[in-house]
């Protein structure tokens, strides 16, 4: 992964403005690697995408992650932290691309989601039809008893042990945090989306990097991009001899 500079960092900003939050994963993950194709990208698993997406958070921002929500019990407000290497899963490199399921007399040859199947079904509003269909497009031979069978004719069960089956090659893919109310000590699990949490992080960043660099600018008249070549203790010093 190459590092990332403040003018990488507001270049992705910029670029990804208008964009969903899909395509800003991407969009970090195309600037951190400039020499693969974009498609090859896109069509890394979810879990591989948002495992580097985890590492470049830690790049970026430290390891520290501090967030809020609130209590579905007794709506209590809570702030939860967490570190993103107890996230982080010591996994196998996957060799493979394509896996084998069996159950019962069926037999399911598959691939892992990609960031292409998700927006092939994010419109779908059901998302028990979107999961089934997220699943169904990452069939690549499905057959009963020898006999080859469409991808629509997928059982329930099937479909149901193939999403475990997933779940278990990809784990990086769906990344649940457990919490504990304080005031009424309920325990839930909530789903942690590194791609939203690190725009978010990002667009703050963003923000307040701009305020500075009208400042400094103002201040000093030098350019944009002088402002950012300076170290973030530079900016700081400097920002503090403008103050009275
Ligand atoms: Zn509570």
């Amino acid at each position: 992964m190459r590092q990332f500079t403040a003018i990488d960092m507001l270049t992705v900003w910029e670029q990804g403005l208008n964009q969903t939050r899909l395509y800003r994963a991407l969009l970090f993950l195309m600037a951190t690697h400039p020499e693969l194709d974009p498609n090859a990208i896109a069509e890394w698993s979810i879990g591989q995408r948002d495992r580097r997406l985890l590492q470049l958070r830690k790049q970026l921002f430290g390891s520290t992650l501090v967030s809020t929500c609130v209590c579905p019990e007794c709506s209590e407000r809570i702030e939860w932290q967490n570190n993103v290497n107890d996230i982080l899963i010591d996994e196998e490199e996957l060799n493979d691309s394509d896996f084998d399921l069996e159950v019962d007399t069926y037999k399911v040859r598959f691939r892992l989601p990609n960031s292409l199947d998700i927006a092939a079904v994010i419109n779908t509003d059901d998302i028990d039809i979107a999961q089934t269909d997220l699943l169904k497009r990452c069939v690549l031979k499905f057959s009963n008893k020898g006999k080859e069978r469409p991808n629509a004719k997928l059982p329930k069960k099937v479909v149901a042990a193939l999403s475990k089956r997933v779940e278990f090659l990809d784990p990086h893919a769906e990344i649940a945090i457990d919490l504990a109310c304080p005031a009424c000590t309920h325990r839930w699990d909530v789903l942690f989306d590194i791609s939203s949490f690190l725009w978010t992080e990002l667009n703050d960043w963003a923000e307040r990097t701009l305020q500075m660099i009208h400042v400094l600018a103002s201040a000093y008249g030098w350019t944009e991009q002088e402002i950012l070549m300076l170290s973030p203790v530079r900016r700081q010093l400097y920002l503090g001899m403008l103050r009275p």
